[in-house]
């Protein structure tokens, strides 16, 4: 058994769903101009740190010395159907987006990157580098994992693999050692637009582009300050990210739920209490979402969010 398909059974052992490689050259031109067009454009709202380090991102190698290789994983975390949680049906509540229901994911993909480096160490390869790289490093990552074969890039700006799906989180390995490569996968979007008519706000549109300015996912997670208030109806009950544009495409539909069970879903964070959420001390809620990405956004956000959608819901009601 070659190397790289070792690692590729050492990946699956530690629970990823999917796994490719590829080499570490910079990501095609076409996609590097493409994402430079957008930072351009201002379609990154206050996303400032996509415009620093735009050479490691689109280049592998300025981030390892002499990186021969890129090694990509990725998790489903589609969810299993269930019954919603039974609960006051007068109190208003927030919808949290699918991925932040989970345990946060950066610290639990890292881990198992870590161990499969430790792996491919105790395989004879001790001399050379590794980095692993988990959202927190400036990487262009759906662009490798697409050149790596886990999938293509859809119209709704995810990786999307034909037989799991858009919701897939990513980690990668750059590392000196040169391994063999997959081949990667063409577009399957075809002439499908489902996501562009999902989306609530037109942040997709039909030729192509995105603009986070008009994204609730971007809006409630990352956007500081006050949310514009033409924006801020449109959020309406989405207390943190939006999945409209995700749950419309057909290749999520037909996809498995996500099998890791090692990575721990909270059912009752599909929706929270509004009420709750704004008496929330900075004590609670650091307790409540130490193990969360909603921590990352920070209490000051959440509650901006919940007063919004508190807002929507009397507006509505
Ligand atoms: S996350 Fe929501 S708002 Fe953003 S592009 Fe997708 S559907 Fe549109
Ligand atoms: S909904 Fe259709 S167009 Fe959008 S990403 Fe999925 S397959 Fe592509």
């Amino acid at each position: 058994m070659s190397l790289s398909q070792e690692i590729k059974c050492k990946a699956v052992e530690l629970g990823f769903d999917l796994i490719g490689i590829t080499d570490a050259s910079p990501i095609d031109t076409t996609q590097a101009e493409l994402l430079s067009r957008w930072l351009k454009s201002g379609c990154a709202g206050q996303m400032s740190y996509l415009h620093n380090n735009f050479e490691k991102r689109t280049h592998p190698a300025r981030l390892l010395e002499n990186a021969q290789s890129v090694i990509c994983v990725g998790l489903n975390y589609k969810q299993p159907k269930q019954k919603p949680k039974k609960s006051d049906p007068t109190a208003p509540m927030g919808k949290v987006a699918s991925y932040a229901r989970y345990e946060d994911y950066h610290p639990f993909i890292k881990e198992r990157l870590r161990k499969l480096t430790e792996f491919i160490r105790s395989s004879g390869r001790q001399g050379h580098k590794f980095k692993i790289c988990v959202d927190s490093v400036p990487l262009a990552e759906r662009s490798l994992a697409a050149r790596a074969g886990l999938g293509f890039i859809g119209k709704n700006r995810m990786l999307i693999n034909p037989a799991l799906g858009p919701q897939i989180f990513l980690g990668e390995i750059i590392t000196t050692i040169k391994l063999s490569t997959d081949n990667p996968i063409t577009d399957h979007c075809s002439n499908c637009d489902r996501c562009i008519s999902a989306c609530p706000t037109h942040a997709l549109t039909p030729d192509g582009q995105f603009d986070a300015n008009k994204c609730i996912s971007y809006l409630t997670i990352e956007y500081k300050g006050r949310i514009p208030s033409e924006m801020a109806e449109k959020t309406a009950d989405r207390l943190f990210g939006c999945d409209e544009c995700v749950l419309a495409c057909p290749y999520q539909k037909n996809a498995p739920a996500y099998k890791n069970k090692q990575f721990i879903l909270y059912n009752d964070r599909a929706r929270l209490d509004l009420s709750r959420i704004l008496n929330l001390t900075q004590q609670d809620f650091d307790a409540e979402f130490a193990d969360s990405t909603i921590r990352r956004s920070g209490l000051e956000r959440l509650k901006r969010n919940a007063r919004i959608c508190l807002e929507n819901i009397n507006r509505y009601s």
